[in-house]
């Protein structure tokens, strides 16, 4: 007995990266599975290797992934530097422009603070497609 879910990405907004609608897509067929109780066994087919990678660490529950989760939502980043007494983050890698805040960081991306809550994984593989994590 088998089951099928063919999910068809949104049309993508500009500021939305295939890799992270295909995540969406995704993960709405993985609540739909959960949500029907389909359970048996997966299969989650992608050509993109982003993809496949993001499961794996779903299925494992990376430490060091719980530990950026845990330093984003409490806003205490790893490298913060000190000047005259003043925080300082780092500048964000993708814009370059702009201090790596925990907030700048979720719109550098456009997500929102609520992502981080309910979708953690997507959240994640984004900061690692944009090697974020080292400011994490
Ligand atoms: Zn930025």
């Amino acid at each position: 007995m088998g089951c099928g879910l063919h999910v068809r990405p949104h049309t993508n907004a500009d500021y939305c990266s295939v890799l992270r609608s295909e995540l969406i897509a995704i993960d709405m067929a993985l609540d739909f599975v959960l949500e029907h109780q389909l359970f048996g066994e997966i299969w989650i087919l992608s050509d993109s290797r982003s993809v496949v990678q993001h499961f794996d660490n779903w299925r494992d529950g990376d430490r060091k992934d719980q530990t950026a989760l845990a330093r984003l939502s409490s806003g205490h980043l790893k490298p913060l530097r000190f000047s005259r007494g003043d925080k300082q983050f780092n500048i964000c890698t993708k814009c370059n422009m702009i201090e790596a805040t925990p907030q700048h960081l979720l719109d550098c991306l456009a997500l929102v603070y609520d992502d981080l809550l309910k979708r953690p994984y997507l959240l994640l593989e984004m900061m690692k497609e944009y090697d974020l994590m080292d400011l994490i």
